[in-house]
């Protein structure tokens, strides 16, 4: 029923929403970094893909850059971002001299390790991934060129053509799709029975979760509109899965000022989510947006608790006790 003269809308809230104990990690090292060394702290790439954040932590003195060629000579520390990064990274700062604090997510480092590790065991290893994401470049650089090959697509599976079919791994990217990743290990598992893999995939459990309430949500909704940014693996995942999950309409925005007030239509319910490098305040925004044309009923939907805690970079943690 309208309130006033503001029709109702309906807001689900997905939840678990919004930051992963891994991009946690990640800021709060450049944070502790600032405070530690002073400005400036030099990033490669984009800490987590997240403009807002992003922009927070360049006005405190952050600089980021997409190479270490472009940082000068400098005592000033170098941060890793969350997505991890080739081994010829820390080489190349090793031969620079450079400080650096490494913000991998553990659980992207686990992947390496496991490459690492069929690697030597002469396995051929495919990764599951989409090309030119940070992350699959970061796993693909754990070896040497050519020992993994990217499988991106159910084709790229049925036609990946093997050294040795029967010794093979595979490892996968943490921020895919749980179907389309499952979909693409049936593929392999079919061709090559004998492929080694992790016990199911290595998709984390914030993508999992985050895709798991949104799965929950979207069939209850007339749109589903998720934070995060169009570079954010994860977030673009979530719109996917709202579409599939039999949500009518799905809209990835940075930022209120992004929310297309003509495609969402006449809605009456609205489902709300955020990808794991999105802060809340800027579902807040969001809502807020809401609240100017609707009068919101608000609610959340949780598909899972979550108290994950990963500690600080090493160099960073004995001081972050204090
Ligand atoms: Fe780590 Fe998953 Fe968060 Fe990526 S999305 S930073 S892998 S917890």
């Amino acid at each position: 029923m309208p309130v006033g003269d503001k029709p109702s809308l309906r807001v689900i809230l997905c939840s678990p929403r919004g930051f992963c104990a891994g991009v946690v990690r990640a800021i709060d090292s450049v944070e502790r970094a600032l405070a530690l060394y002073g400005p400036p702290v030099y990033v490669r790439h984009e800490i987590v893909h997240n403009r807002y954040v992003v922009d927070s932590l360049k006005l405190k003195g952050a600089i980021f850059v997409e190479e270490l060629d472009e940082i000068p000579d400098t005592d000033a520390p170098v941060v890793f971002s969350a997505h991890g990064v080739p081994k010829s990274v820390p080489e190349d700062a090793r031969d620079r001299h450079f400080i650096t604090l490494d913000a991998t997510c553990p659980l992207v480092t686990k992947v390496h390790r496991e490459a690492e590790i069929h690697f030597r065991r002469g396995r051929e290893v495919l990764l599951i991934g989409h090309s030119g994401h940070p992350e699959v470049v970061g796993t693909m650089g754990q070896l040497p060129p050519g020992a993994i090959s990217l499988i991106e697509t159910p084709e790229g599976a049925r036609t990946f053509v093997p050294k040795d079919p029967d010794n093979l791994a595979y490892v996968t990217q943490t921020t895919l799709s749980i179907e389309d990743a499952a979909g693409i290990v049936t593929i392999l598992k079919e061709r090559f029975p004998a492929i080694v893999g992790p016990h199911k995939d290595d998709i984390c459990y914030a993508t999992t979760n985050r895709q798991e309430a949104v799965k929950r949500v979207a069939p209850l909704v007339d749109a589903m509109v998720v934070v995060g940014a169009p570079n954010s693996s994860n977030s673009q995942r979530l719109k996917e899965v709202a579409l599939r999950a039999g949500c009518p309409y799905a809209e990835l925005v940075q930022r209120a000022t992004d929310l297309d007030w003509e495609k969402l239509g006449a809605i009456k319910s609205l489902g709300v989510t955020a990808g794991a490098s999105a802060p809340e305040v800027l579902v807040e925004e969001v809502l807020d947006a809401f609240a100017q044309r609707y009068t919101l009923a608000v609610e959340t939907m949780a598909a899972a608790d979550e108290s994950v805690f990963f500690p600080l970079p090493r160099p960073l943690r004995s001081e972050a006790a204090e």
